[in-house]
């Protein structure tokens, strides 16, 4: 797959309506944006478009309202947010297409920028409608995908459209996405180590095969570890095990001896009876877990391991956290791993991390701003380490 898409920098957009798709799906509670992090990461794109001169129009999808307009799923809070963060009004238009939409796009002048409606208030959006594209396509004069966290969806906004409207581009945040985890991918600086965990081998099954020929070390926790232990025949208590995926593990540990890799599993764990934190929690042994008791996060033993086995790493990509970390007694793998990884970029590694709850770990472990990379998409870069094509990526022009 080639990442060398055309981007806004490659533009000619003075004066002219510039259609940027951008992922405002934010959380908003009482008419109020609770979390800006996805406004703010759309900025850049929207600064560079605005200091050439152009006519910036956005759309986005928040929520999912039932292919009609529904108040609970406006965009009306993220204008508000978004008029703050620019220190400059952004004006509004009811409907995404149509008269009204067409008519706030002519009111707009060079260096100013409008918000449209949320796109979903259409259901022809996730349908990828053509004629619904098509009306899209009328708003502006070149089109700008920068919403890296849906390119996994072939939607009107983010495929369609580019069929009636062109030229399209990338925006800042999508290049960041490709930039960073195209070339983890492509041509990683070695060792590369993998660090994968979560809940479920079955979601993740696709980034392991993917990913193990790839990398030089496979890292695993999180509750996907006790299937690969019990497909050892280490019993797992009551750990979250998918019984149908012991054929699975298999594979894998055979592929990795196979081609000479590397593949990690923890040798302790957290233990308790209780994965909401309400019991007490003892770190012991993998083979000790009673039948009644359950992995919560990798043991101390495993982490030092981890840490171990990160430290010469030159590119590391992290999906999945340790542990049941959003219980705080449970969160030391995770925040464990978290600082590992966090001291390798001064050391001129790379370190990325996909996932929208692994993501949130970095955030809560204070440390992001040490880490190359975190990704916005938490679908979009799951598939895009399963090594997918994305359909709103493959749109836009080759550079
Ligand atoms: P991401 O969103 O980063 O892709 P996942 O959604 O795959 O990550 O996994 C996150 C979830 O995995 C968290 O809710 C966490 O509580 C859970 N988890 C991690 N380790 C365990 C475990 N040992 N037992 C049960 N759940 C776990
Ligand atoms: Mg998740």
């Amino acid at each position: 797959m080639s990442f060398a898409k055309k981007t806004v920098q490659h533009l000619d957009c003075a004066g002219r309506r510039v259609l940027v798709r951008v992922d405002f799906n934010v959380p908003v509670a009482n008419g109020e944006v609770t979390d800006d992090t996805r406004i703010v990461a759309a900025l850049p794109t929207v600064r560079y478009l605005l200091q050439k001169h152009a006519r910036v129009i956005l759309c986005s999808h928040l929520g999912r309202p039932k292919g009609g307009p529904d108040a609970k799923y406006s965009l009306k809070p993220v204008r508000e947010r978004l008029s703050r963060l620019l220190r400059q009004d952004v004006a509004w238009a009811d409907d995404c297409v149509g008269p009204a939409a067409e008519a706030a796009v002519m009111a707009l002048g060079d260096g100013q920028v409008l918000l449209l409606e949320n796109l979903r208030f259409h259901a022809e959006e996730e349908q990828n409608n053509a004629a619904f594209a098509q009306a899209l396509a009328r708003i502006g004069e070149c089109y700008v995908n920068d919403a890296f966290g849906t390119a996994h969806r072939a939607h009107a906004s983010t495929e369609g459209v580019t069929h009636y409207l062109k030229p399209a581009v990338a925006g800042l945040l999508m290049k960041n996405e490709l930039d960073y985890m195209g070339a983890a991918l492509e041509s990683p600086k070695r060792p590369f180590v993998a660090v994968l965990g979560g809940s479920k081998i079955s979601g993740k099954i696709d980034v392991i095969t993917a990913l193990l020929p790839k990398v030089d070390r496979l890292l695993i926790g999180g509750a996907m570890m006790f299937t690969f232990l019990k497909a050892q025949g280490i019993p797992v208590g009551r750990s979250l095990v998918e019984d149908d995926r012991l054929d699975v593990a298999r594979d894998v540990m055979a592929q990795a001896a196979a081609l000479g890799k590397e593949l990690v599993l923890p040798s302790d764990c957290l233990a308790s009876t209780a994965p909401d934190g309400s019991a007490a929690a003892s770190a012991k042994p993998v083979e000790q877990l009673l039948a009644g008791e359950m992995g919560v996060d990798i043991g101390p033993e495993s982490l030092a391991l981890f840490a171990s086995k990160l430290r010469d790493a030159k590119t590391v990509v992290w999906n999945g956290p340790m542990g049941i970390f959003e219980v705080p007694a449970f969160a030391a793998g995770t925040m464990g791993v978290a600082k590992a990884m966090s001291e390798l970029k001064a050391h001129g590694a790379v370190t990325v991390v996909g996932g929208g709850d692994s993501v949130a770990a970095v955030q809560q472990s204070g440390l992001a701003e040490r880490f190359s990379h975190l990704s916005t998409g938490g679908g979009a870069s799951l598939e895009f380490l399963e090594g997918k094509v994305l359909p709103g990526v493959a749109a836009l022009e080759d550079a």
